[in-house]
Order: C-alpha cells, then sequence, then structure tokens
C-alpha cells in the first residue's frame, strides 16, 4: 500500500465527505446525564491533515466538536463556515487569533500549521487559557517543546500531541504484547516510515525554515514513536546514517535516514525514515514469537499479524476522531493523555541525536530520557 498523503486524503475524501455534513449539525449539545456540553475545537490552519482528516472525524467525536476555526485565507473561512456551520464570531486569522482568549465557545485550540509555526501557536493559545493539541512534530527543536510545555503549565491548560497513533487500536495491541508478555522479552525492533515525495518542490515540507527537518522529523517520528511502544522503554543511546540519492530535489532536507538504537534490557531498534521510499511497517521480535503490523503507521485500515499465525484485526474508525475524544476526555474527566508534551519532547530529544549523530559520522548517542513520556495502556 502507498501511503503518498494524497492516497490517504482520496481515500477519506470519498467516505467522510459524501455523508451530508449539514445534516450532522456541528453545534454542540449535551453528550451525558450529567449535560456536560461538548469541547469546542478550534482548528488553526486549513491545510490538508485539517481538511480531509480532522474536520470530518470532529463530526463524529462524543467530547468535542468543531467550534472554530483560525485562517490566513478568508475565502476559506467562507467556505469552512458554510460547510460545518461555524458562527463568525468563532473565526479569526493568524493577527486577531489572541482574541480567541475572550471566547468561551472554544476550549481546546488544536494547531496544524507548518512544523516551525507550532510552538508560536501553541504558547499564544495557552496564554489565551486555551487547552493545546499540536501537530507532530511537537515543535523544530527541544527547546520550542520546552517553552511549550512551561507556557501550558503556567496557563494550567493541558497539552497533548498529535499522535494519533497513540489511540490506535492496532497500536494497543502491541503495547499489550509487550507488557503482558506472551511471547517473552523483547528482543529486536524495527519499524520504517517513509513515502515518496516527488510533488512541489518549493512544498513547505522542503523548506528547512519552515519543516525544521525533512523525511526524519515528519515520518521519522512515527518510526520513533513504534520502536519505542514496540519495547515499552526509552533507547539509551542512538547512531544513524543520512542517504542522498535526489539531492537536486532535497536541497535543504534530508532524504533518507537509518538509525539504530540501544534499549536499556539489551533489545535493539532498527529505524528507517524516508521521503524517497514508501515504507510503513513494524516488526517486533520478541524471545519466542513476533507481531507485525503492516501497514502501520497510515490512517488505516491498519493490518497486524502474529508468529502464531494468528491475524490482528479491529474494525475501523478514524484514528483522528478517537485521538480527539482521547483528549477532550482527559480534561472533562482526568483520564490518561495517551500524548502528553513529555511524549512530543522526547521525541524530538531523539531527532536530534540522531541529526548529531549524522553529522559527527555515524557516532553513538547516549540519551538519558529515563522514563519520559512513557505512557502506559
Ligand atoms: P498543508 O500544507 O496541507 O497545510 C498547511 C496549512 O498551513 C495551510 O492551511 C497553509 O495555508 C497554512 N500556512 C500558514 N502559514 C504558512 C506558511 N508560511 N507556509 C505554508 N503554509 C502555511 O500541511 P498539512 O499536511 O495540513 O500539515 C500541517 C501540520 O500537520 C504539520 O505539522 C504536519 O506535520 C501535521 N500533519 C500531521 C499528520 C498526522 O497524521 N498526525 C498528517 C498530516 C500533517
Amino acid at each position: 500500500m502507498k501511503i503518498s498523503r494524497r492516497t490517504f486524503n482520496t481515500k477519506l475524501a470519498g467516505g467522510l465527505l459524501g455523508v451530508s455534513l449539514l445534516s450532522k449539525s456541528a453545534l454542540a449539545y449535551n453528550f451525558d446525564k450529567k449535560n456536560q456540553r461538548k469541547l469546542g475545537v478550534a482548528l488553526v490552519g486549513l491545510g490538508g491533515y485539517s481538511k480531509w482528516q480532522l474536520a470530518p472525524a470532529l463530526l463524529d467525536t462524543k467530547y468535542c466538536y468543531l467550534a472554530g476555526i483560525v485562517t490566513g485565507t478568508p475565502s476559506k473561512g467562507k467556505e469552512w463556515m458554510r460547510t460545518y456551520n461555524i458562527p463568525k464570531e468563532n473565526v479569526y486569522n493568524y493577527d486577531n487569533f489572541d482574541e480567541i482568549a475572550k471566547n468561551s465557545a472554544i476550549d481546546i485550540v488544536y494547531v496544524v500549521l507548518p512544523n516551525s509555526m507550532h510552538a508560536d501557536f501553541s504558547i499564544r493559545a495557552a496564554k489565551a487559557g486555551k487547552h493545546v493539541i499540536c501537530e507532530k512534530p511537537m515543535a523544530v527543536s527541544v527547546a520550542e517543546c520546552d517553552a511549550i510545555i512551561n507556557a501550558c503549565n503556567k496557563a494550567g491548560v493541558k497539552l497533548s500531541v498529535g499522535y494519533r497513533m497513540q489511540s490506535d487500536p492496532y497500536t494497543n495491541e502491541v503495547k499489550r504484547l509487550v507488557k503482558e508478555k506472551p511471547f517473552g522479552t523483547v528482543q529486536y525492533v524495527s519499524s520504517d516510515a517513509g513515502y515518496y515525495s516527488g510533488g512541489n518542490p518549493n512544498q513547505w515540507r522542503l523548506n528547512k525554515k519552515l519543516s525544521g527537518g525533512g523525511a526524519l522529523v515528519n515520518m521519522g517520528v512515527y518510526a520513533i514513536q513504534s520502536n519505542i511502544y514496540g519495547t515499552g522503554t526509552n533507547p539509551i543511546s542512538v547512531s544513524a546514517q543520512e542517504f542522498s540519492t535526489r539531492p537536486e530535489y532535497f536541497k535543504d532536507t534530508d532524504e533518507t535516514i537509518t538509525a539504530q538504537m540501544q534499549f536499556p534490557n539489551g533489545a535493539v531498534g532498527n529505524l528507517f525514515t524516508s521521503h524517497n521510499a514508501n515504507a510503513n511497517r513494524l516488526f517486533v521480535s520478541f524471545k519466542s514469537g513476533w507481531v507485525e503490523l503492516n501497514p502501520c503507521h497510515s490512517y488505516g485500515p491498519l493490518a497486524g499479524r502474529t508468529s502464531e499465525g494468528r491475524g490482528i484485526s479491529f474494525p475501523h474508525r478514524s484514528q483522528q476522531l478517537i485521538q480527539m475524544d482521547d483528549f477532550a476526555k482527559h480534561i472533562l474527566t482526568g483520564s490518561t493523555n495517551f500524548a502528553p508534551g513529555e511524549m512530543g519532547k522526547r521525541d524530538m530529544i531523539i531527532v536530534e541525536a540522531i541529526y548529531k549523530s549524522i553529522k559527527e559520522g555515524g557516532k553513538t548517542i547516549p540519551l538519558n530520557l529515563g522514563n519520559m513520556g512513557i505512557v502506559s495502556i
């Protein structure tokens, strides 16, 4: 299966947008006996991910709904107001965004902008007293991740990273096998996350100033994540190599990276990420068996199997729907935050260590992460 964004998008466009959007009112209504209203989400940035994944998912979420939008393009604003019944007082642009502080209909700000803009808008959202979901990668440096976490702590608001995989049932099945050890301890983990990029060479993902990096920050964070939930622990060291086969296209950002990790129990991890090859797999080798997810990091339906010949299969549900409901539930009830800010910061520490290793000719970089960002199921 190719996992280009176009494939994701067209699949969903056909399915979810086929239903009448207006017949599903985007207005809040009571979802339980306590007359608790749904939390209002404002999407910041109405690009592909907001349009094809998040907004459609918010039509079916139980604990939150699409209440507002923040866009730099007035015509898009108008279109979204019509499509999703968004009142004009809940529509902002990047300049008047801070006025959102006065809007009690907005509880959560979801930042879906190019990576280098995540920190600024997440911090402004926190200062406005709003809970924050920040897309992956959380930011373009560890220092920026710290600034977001500090701003949210200071404002007393909740923070989560847009790691949809952390709410996915297939991911959770891997976590269960790692935790309950029916096949013994993990000896080796390997994960791949990449797609072939051949589109517009001026897209922001290929511009380091806007993206913070190439394949590693875009798709590599998924492979870092699955290496970690595939072992249940954080790595204690990493070494890495970079490969460039189309330097004329990837002028500014990394094309393909491989990395090796060591885990505290002796398990070894292998990571592949690329903007030049489709790859979408997780393989976990235990002492007496294995589990594989393939595809593993895309929007689903995913597929899995184990060494016992058992197929892993769950009814397909939108990952984004589950992810946003999980976070809204966390705010409303104190349930687990499956993708806290510390998880995003930890992954950025690993990203920076990988870039450092590459710069230093593949040197092993020690990591001292303890249990940072590990969330148990
Ligand atoms: P996109 O290019 O489709 O949209 C980007 C949006 O940002 C557009 O609305 C654009 O108008 C706006 N924007 C504002 N300033 C901009 C600037 N200077 N340059 C370019 N665009 C600008 O991107 P996308 O695919 O929606 O990605 C947005 C964010 O969501 C990224 O951080 C990306 O990593 C993340 N994302 C996450 C997933 C996931 O599965 N969790 C999937 C796709 C994207």
